[in-house]
């Protein structure tokens, strides 16, 4: 096992070498593009990645620390989003070096945004039974379907594809993973409202919408493959709060939103706001966005217990310390993780062990803030101005911010798979416990049942 002092040398070490990098490269003066152009090519938006990748081949936690730091720094954060937490890692492990080139570079210098186009309004948990068809039609393939929940959709310039490129074989077997162009004839997204006031997610109409051959990912028919690496990634990203890819200002990639063409200094968070997450505004809203600000719950919980005056609480000071000690827990798992990996190793079902707890923070955080809330808890505001009106009437700082919290917790225990799902995974594939009979494996997906 790696022992801390060298493990805590090897990360001040790259810190120091990272705020060295910062001292000579960063300029409010640059556009977001230029900025972000000079961040990915130096590995450090993505360091996670392979170095063939635009990336450092660091440890997850390691890249949570390099993200607080830039935040710290007072520079801009790498771009957000699903193209840096799913797409990049996803293509680094099954794309050729022409697509890596192609498809990451402009991910982590931001010129891209992603959405990933995996879930369907009859395959959520049931993903591999997906009924969008692509089929081929020379040098391209034609897709038809409906995806559902599709976060960011609106904002996307490329979506990570699932589709069923041959119904003749098991499920698992007919699947393609294809880098797939979201601004084009025949892709038609409508936002979906949702219930704190934002439109995160969207449904996506594909008719005769085209796709390169060149941009299957993986090689035909073995998108499930991909597709793992996708999901395992969101999993692990969720779970050590990874989600947001922690912005440090308000820019978003890709060319829809238009920050690219911004002075990076006017969108930049002060350093000390930086890191702070769940802005207010919908089109800055990522599923990591309120997360974040839950998975910072205890610090956030404890200030408002002591600013209500509840702090003396038994009840409330029982699960401050509960909500503390998750994500200590949460924390060292994350540590214990990069030690294992170092020497070679892993730790199965980790990244679904990490879900199930950043479900149970989720839902903690959502109690607690309300029962320190009171009946403010109540009160929610959906725009900027109410925003300002209910904080103003208030005379509080957090008023809104608990309530949104707590209405958006009812996502993170469904999105990146439901936690009945992540419970399966951990049964079957590491406790080796036997799978519910089916035939799924065996029979063409044409025959199997599907409904309506
Ligand atoms: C905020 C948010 C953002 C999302 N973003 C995206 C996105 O960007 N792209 C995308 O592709 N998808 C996205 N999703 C979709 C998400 O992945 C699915 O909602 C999820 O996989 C569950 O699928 P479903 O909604 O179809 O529920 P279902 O699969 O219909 O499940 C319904 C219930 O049945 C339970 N269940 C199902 N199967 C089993 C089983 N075998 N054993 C035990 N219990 C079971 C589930 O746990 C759940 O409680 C998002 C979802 C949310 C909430």
């Amino acid at each position: 096992m790696t022992d801390t002092a060298t493990e805590t040398t090897g990360t001040e070490e790259l810190l120091s070498d990272l705020r060295a990098w910062l001292s000579d490269n960063w300029d409010p003066d640059l556009t977001v593009a230029q900025w972000w152009e000079r961040l990915g090519l130096a590995g450090w938006a993505a360091p996670g990645l392979p170095p063939n990748a635009y990336g450092k081949g660091m440890a997850r936690s390691d890249t949570v620390l390099v993200h607080q730091e830039v935040g710290k720094f007072g520079a801009l954060g790498p771009p957000a989003g699903l193209g840096l937490l799913l797409a990049a890692p996803t293509i680094a492990a099954h794309g050729t070096q022409e697509q890596i080139d192609r498809y990451v570079r402009d991910i982590v210098t931001g010129q891209k945004a992603w959405c990933q186009l995996f879930s369907e309004p009859q395959a959520g948990s049931d993903l591999a039974g997906l009924q969008t068809r692509a089929v081929r039609d020379g040098d391209e393939w034609v897709v038809n379907g409906q995806k559902v929940w599709t976060s960011g959709g609106q904002y996307a310039d490329l979506g990570m594809l699932l589709a069923r490129t041959d119904p003749e074989v098991p499920k698992h077997q007919g699947i393609s993973y294809f880098a797939f162009e979201m601004l084009q004839d025949g892709v038609d997204v409508r936002p979906l409202k949702e219930m704190t006031g934002h439109a995160l997610f969207n449904e996506v109409f594909l008719t005769d919408a085209r796709v390169a051959d060149s941009a299957l990912i993986g090689g035909l028919n073995n998108g499930w493959a991909a597709a793992n690496t996708t999901l395992m990634n969101e999993r692990a990203g969720l779970g050590s709060g990874g989600g947001s890819a922690a912005g440090g200002g308000l820019a978003q990639p890709g060319t829809v939103m238009g920050f690219l063409s911004k002075r990076v200094g006017d969108v930049v968070a002060p350093p000390a706001a930086a890191g702070v997450a769940g802005k207010s505004d919908s089109r800055t809203q990522q599923p990591g966005g309120a997360l974040g600000a839950m998975r910072g719950g205890a610090g956030l919980l404890i200030g408002l217990a002591q600013s209500r005056g509840v702090n003396g609480d038994a009840g409330v000071r029982q699960d401050l310390a509960r909500l503390y000690t998750l994500g200590e827990i949460g924390r060292f798992n994350g540590l214990r993780m990069k030690a294992v990996k170092e020497q070679g190793g892993d730790i199965p079902g980790m990244p679904n062990v990490a879900k199930l707890s950043m479900s149970q923070i989720v839902r903690l955080t959502r109690d607690l803030g309300l029962r320190i809330s009171g009946p403010a808890g109540m009160l929610h505001a959906y725009d900027s101005d109410d925003k300002a009106a209910l904080k103003h009437a208030t005379g509080d700082p957090f008023a809104g911010g608990i309530t949104e919290m707590a209405l958006f917790a009812q996502a993170p225990p469904i999105y990146g798979g439901t936690d009945q799902v992540q419970r399966n995974i951990i049964g079957e594939r590491v406790l080796g416990l036997p799978k519910e009979p089916n035939n799924d494996r065996v029979t063409p997906f044409s025959e199997l049942p599907k409904n309506a």
